[in-house]
């Protein structure tokens, strides 16, 4: 896949202390295939490698101190830039309610969407949205908007299959007034094929309501195709943003790269599962270092540079990358990153990082910082670099000896623990046999 294909090349080049034009010719040449092979449009494939060549043969790479890094950097802010800043803020009407209206073709996902977006309007924006069904042909389709809202607990407005879906949004906008409904979601209807019927049925919804957003809402799964779609879409309806669903699944990533820069319309959210909580804002860095295999391990080389020397950095991230870290090396560290900033910061940057359930609960207090060190000094060699044997018995003698309590030596314990799992994640991404979430 895309992220394989980068990284062995990335790796080769990693280590290199001088890059030259040919050593960039073939990255990428490797650049160009895996992107070629991960279903990226062909035109926008030819424009980011000629867009990365550029800079890498340029003074930013050659003069640079580590031009290999460079390059990873380089390549990652072009991906970053091609699939544009973040976009996740959703319009308010001057005068409410604010109109949504969901397009896409069917098995898209515009109706499980709908609920999610609803739910995220509510829980996050206080909003209170109306959810209407307008998909008047699939059946069973305003059953299901039904149940969603029932499960939400937010109302659902529908007309039966009988009543034509423009009047039926006309109606439900009315409602949505008496009703003080903030938000009207129209969940329109698709069709497995981009049609002319099905267009010109938007376009009425669409001249009628003149919604605030259109999301188009397409399958990742389904590559190019997605992308043509969204150009399609968006020549005839023009679309606010675009609702990129199903990246859960075994996706080859294409889609993501390619959707902005052919349909000139930014991803906004995307779908991480079929729950009413799976919908998440679209961040490109992220995305861009995911492709990259790399979480924001850059970011945390960068700073490490920046306030570290250079032997020493290189040494952390080797350290990170071979998971051969004990409790000696994190005391030595301790000093080195106190300064780069606050810890839990640190902590999150680490690749993997975000998949880790109640990393945002996770804090380190600064002024806890003594108390490490504190217990670090009070174990014996063997317990900083076999920390497995610290048994109950132990920790108490540790606690007592650093006048700490053994709540804080299980805080530690763990805490380590969950660090080394994290770089262990980096090793295994880096070997390439990062299993389940995002594939390329
Ligand atoms: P519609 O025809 O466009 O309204 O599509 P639906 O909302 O009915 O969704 C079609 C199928 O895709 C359903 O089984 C959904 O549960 C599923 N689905 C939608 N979004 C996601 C997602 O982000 N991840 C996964 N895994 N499944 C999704
Ligand atoms: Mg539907």
């Amino acid at each position: 896949g895309l992220a394989d294909r980068l990284q062995n090349t990335m790796q080769k080049i990693r280590g290199k202390g001088k890059v030259n034009e040919s050593d960039v010719k073939e990255m990428m040449r490797e650049v160009r295939l895996a992107l070629l092979e991960a279903d990226v449009n062909f035109k926008v494939v030819k424009d980011f490698v000629k867009r990365v060549s550029e800079r890498a043969v340029g003074q930013e790479v050659l003069k640079s101190l580590t031009p290999g890094q460079q390059v990873i950097k380089v390549v990652k802010e072009e991906l970053t830039e091609l699939m544009g800043g973040e976009q996740s803020k959703i319009a308010t009407a001057s005068r409410p309610p604010t109109v949504i209206m969901m397009v896409g073709l069917q098995g898209a996902g515009k109706t499980t969407t709908s609920g999610k977006l609803a739910n995220l309007l509510r829980k996050k924006y206080n909003r209170k949205p109306l959810l209407v069904a307008a998909d008047i042909y699939r059946p069973a389709a305003i059953k299901q908007l039904e149940t969603l809202g029932k499960q939400l607990g937010m109302p659902v407005f529908s007309l039966g299959d009988q009543v034509n879906p423009v009047e039926i949004a006309r109606q439900a906008i009315e409602k949505a007034k008496q009703d003080h409904n903030d938000y009207v979601l129209i969940d329109t209807a698709g069709r497995l094929h981009v049609d002319e019927n099905l267009m010109g049925e938007l376009k009425e919804i669409k001249e009628l309501t003149k919604p605030d957003e259109i999301f188009l809402v397409v399958d990742a799964m389904t590559g190019q195709d997605a992308v043509n779609v969204a150009e399609s879409f968006n020549e005839q309806l023009g679309l606010t943003g675009v609702v990129l669903t199903k990246l859960d699944g075994d996706t080859r990533g294409g889609a993501a790269l390619s959707i902005r820069a052919v349909s000139n319309t930014p991803i906004k959210f995307v779908g991480m599962g079929e729950k009413l909580d799976a919908l998440e804002a679209f961040h490109p860095e992220r995305m861009a270092s995911r492709i990259l295999g790399m979480g924001d391990v850059l970011t945390l080389i960068e700073k490490a540079q920046a306030n570290v020397d250079e032997e020493k950095a290189k040494e952390l991230e080797k350290k990170m990358r071979t998971a051969s870290f004990t409790f000696d090396d994190f005391l030595d560290q301790l000093g080195q990153v106190r300064n780069m900033g606050p810890l839990d910061d640190l902590i999150k940057m680490l690749p993997g990082a975000n998949k880790i359930k109640g990393i945002d609960n996770l804090s380190i207090d600064e002024k806890q910082i003594g108390h490490v060190e504190a217990i670090i000094r009070s174990m014996t060699k063997n317990e900083k670099e076999h920390p497995e044997v610290i048994n109950a018995g132990r920790r108490k003698r540790i606690a007592k000896g650093s006048g700490t309590s053994i709540q804080e030596v299980n805080r530690l314990l763990k805490q380590f623990e969950e660090m080394k799992k994290m770089m262990k994640q980096v090793t295994n991404m880096q070997k390439g046999k990062k299993k389940g979430g995002f594939k390329f």
